[in-house]
C-alpha cells in the first residue's frame, strides 16, 4: 500500500467528515477547538501512532496539547487503540456519506414527481395484469394497493404512501376509467371495465 504523510489537502478533505462522525471538539478531553491558543489549536491524531497511516478510521481530531500528552499517557493510548477498532468495525464512512446524498435525492423528489412515479407504476401494474382483450380477468384490491405501494416505495426509498396509490386506482376506476372497482364474495376487486355492446 502506498503510503504518505498527511497533506493539508487531505486534512481539508477529511475534515468535514471526522467533524460529522465525533464533532468538532477534541477526542481526548472533548473540549473545542481555539486556533489563537498553541496548546489548543486543532491537531490530526493518529489513534495508532503510526503517521503514515492515513485511513480515516485511524484519524481524530485533537488538541495539539492532547496530541502531544498522548504520547506518554497510558490511558490515552488505550482509549485510542478502543476508538480505532470502533471506527473499523463500524460502516465505511464515506459509504454512509454517499446513503445520505442518496437519500437526499428523493427526499427533494417533488410532489409532482412522486405522483408522476405512482401513475407511472399503477398504470404499468393494471394494464399488466388486466389486458384489454380480456374482461374477466380480476385482481384483488387491497393486494394491488399494497403491492404498487411496495413498488412505488422501492422506486423512492420509501416516498409515496398507501393514501396516493389508493387516489390514483380510484382515478382510474372511476365512472369513465378503464377499470371498475367491484365487490366479488364481499371482497373489493378490480377488474377491465365491461363495455356496452
Ligand atoms: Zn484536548
Amino acid at each position: 500500500m502506498f503510503q504518505r504523510r498527511l497533506t493539508s489537502n487531505m486534512k481539508a478533505k477529511m475534515y468535514p467528515e471526522l467533524v460529522e462522525r465525533d464533532g468538532d471538539v477534541c477526542f481526548y478531553c472533548a473540549m473545542p477547538f481555539m486556533p489563537e491558543i498553541e496548546a489548543m489549536k486543532r491537531t490530526f491524531d493518529h489513534l495508532n501512532n503510526d503517521w503514515d497511516d492515513n485511513r480515516i478510521e485511524n484519524l481524530v481530531l485533537a488538541h495539539f496539547e492532547c496530541n502531544n500528552k498522548k504520547r506518554n499517557d497510558l490511558e490515552m493510548q488505550m482509549i485510542a487503540v478502543d476508538k480505532l477498532k470502533k471506527n473499523l468495525a463500524s460502516v465505511p464512512y464515506s459509504e454512509t456519506l454517499r446513503e445520505r446524498e442518496n437519500n437526499q435525492a428523493t427526499d427533494e423528489l417533488t410532489e409532482g414527481e412522486l405522483n408522476r412515479i405512482i401513475n407511472k407504476i399503477t398504470d404499468t401494474y393494471l394494464k399488466e395484469r388486466l389486458p384489454d382483450s380480456d374482461n374477466d380477468t380480476f385482481i384483488p384490491f387491497t393486494d394491488t394497493m399494497n403491492s404498487i405501494t411496495y413498488l412505488v416505495q422501492q422506486d423512492t426509498k420509501g416516498r409515496g404512501g398507501q393514501v396516493a396509490v389508493r387516489r390514483a386506482i380510484d382515478v382510474r376506476c372511476c365512472s369513465i376509467g378503464e377499470f371498475q372497482i367491484l365487490r366479488e364474495d364481499g371482497k373489493r376487486i378490480i377488474r377491465r371495465r365491461k363495455t356496452n355492446g
